[in-house]
């Protein structure tokens, strides 16, 4: 079916308003009517052809909160009327090692990204939540607590489980000393996660105008990243780091602040970065990445998001409004994620 949505056409031109066309439900379908979408960094990215060439026009969009409208014959989680998410993936091989331990997200054969992802399964290209409405199968579609406002909840989809998982996976725990580097959209979250974790959190930043605000996200201090005094006092120190800059840069002055056997777990940077081997040797410290999250981890995050009252914090924005977001993403002029709502379509 016809379905308006938002494009980016090819890399430098703004975004604009574009038509494409959504599958009819198949029996697992759950057929969504978005109502709102955070914008991800990744977003950025893609529309940019940052990571190599994109297939244009190209629909962003992977923090999806929405009303389902319709289910196909043999749907059995969901009904019309629920309020649900979707996240980054919409599909994945379901036999390999991976997608059985329910981390689909490095499915071996592959998952299908919610937005400029071949569509192995249906054909095309896949288009993401900038749009009117989305088709997705009921196995990557979450559940969403019905106590928190939706347009807040739309960030955990893709910023709340990418900073959610890795704090879990190193098993970040009360008493840590945690440092989040970037107070972004991903940063932000990273921070309320810690902290409601127990961590002793340190929001490490270029912006210093931004500490007042880390304080009142959750952060007990504020390292200015830029200050190398700041840096030396706090080196060695760190029972776990999590990067979210989204572009190459000098990962040892962070990596220095490790204490021995500690990592620094990146979640932004996807280019080449020089390491020096010393600072990873001298005290067997660790440097690891990670991709968003599992679908049962997600819908974990999602609960526990509920029962604690966590939510991002957004800026509601008009779907036309999202060139002058963009431009203020790659400012790192965002509190702290920008949010579609997508009845401005
Ligand atoms: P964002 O909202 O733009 O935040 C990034 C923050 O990083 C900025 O606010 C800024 O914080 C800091 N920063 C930006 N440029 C910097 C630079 N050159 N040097 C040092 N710090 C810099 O972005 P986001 O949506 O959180 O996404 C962050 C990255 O994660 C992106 O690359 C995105 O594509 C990626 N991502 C990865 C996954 C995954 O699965 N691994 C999932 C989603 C997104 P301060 O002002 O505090 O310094
Ligand atoms: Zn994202």
């Amino acid at each position: 079916m016809a379905t308006k949505a938002y494009a980016a056409f090819n890399a430098v031109d703004p975004l604009g308003a574009h038509t494409i066309e959504r599958r009819t439900l198949n029996a697992k379908d759950i057929f969504i009517k978005i109502e709102y979408c955070g914008v991800c960094h990744s977003d950025l990215h893609t529309a940019k052809s940052d990571w190599g060439p994109t297939n244009y026009p190209s629909v962003p969009g992977h923090e999806i909160v929405g009303r389902v409208e319709a289910v196909g014959s043999e749907v059995s989680k969901f009904k019309v009327g629920d309020i649900v998410g979707v996240g980054c993936m919409v599909e994945s091989c379901q036999h390999c090692h991976s997608c059985d331990e329910g981390l689909e997200q490095y499915c071996e054969n592959g998952f299908t990204g919610t937005y400029n992802s071949k569509n192995s399964k249906h054909g095309g290209i896949t288009y993401g939540g900038y749009s009117e409405n989305i088709v997705v199968e009921e196995g990557f579609v979450l559940n969403v607590p019905t106590n928190l406002p939706l347009e807040n909840v739309a960030p955990l989809l893709c910023a709340g489980i990418t900073t959610w998982s890795p704090l879990r996976h190193w098993n970040v725990k009360k008493g840590d000393k945690v440092g989040v580097v970037g107070l972004g959209g991903l940063g932000h979250m990273g921070v309320k996660f810690a902290k409601a974790m127990g961590a002793h959190v340190v929001m490490i930043t270029t912006s210093a105008s931004k500490g007042e605000d880390a304080m009142k996200l959750g952060a007990d201090e504020v390292l200015i990243s830029k200050d190398s005094e700041q840096m030396k006092q706090h080196a060695y120190s760190f029972d776990f780091l999590l990067n979210t800059i989204p572009v190459t840069h000098d990962v040892n002055p962070y990596l220095l602040l490790l204490k021995l056997d500690k990592t620094m777990c990146m979640v932004g940077a996807i280019e080449p970065f020089p390491i020096h081997g010393g600072v990873l040797i001298n005290k067997r410290r660790n440097i690891a990445g990670s991709l968003i999250g599992g679908i049962k981890e997600t819908q974990e995050m999602l609960d526990f998001c509920g029962e604690h009252g966590i939510v991002s914090e957004v800026e509601v924005i008009n779907m036309h409004e999202i060139n002058e977001a963009y431009v203020r993403m790659q400012q790192s002029d965002v509190k702290y994620r920008f949010v579609i709502d997508m009845k401005t379509l």
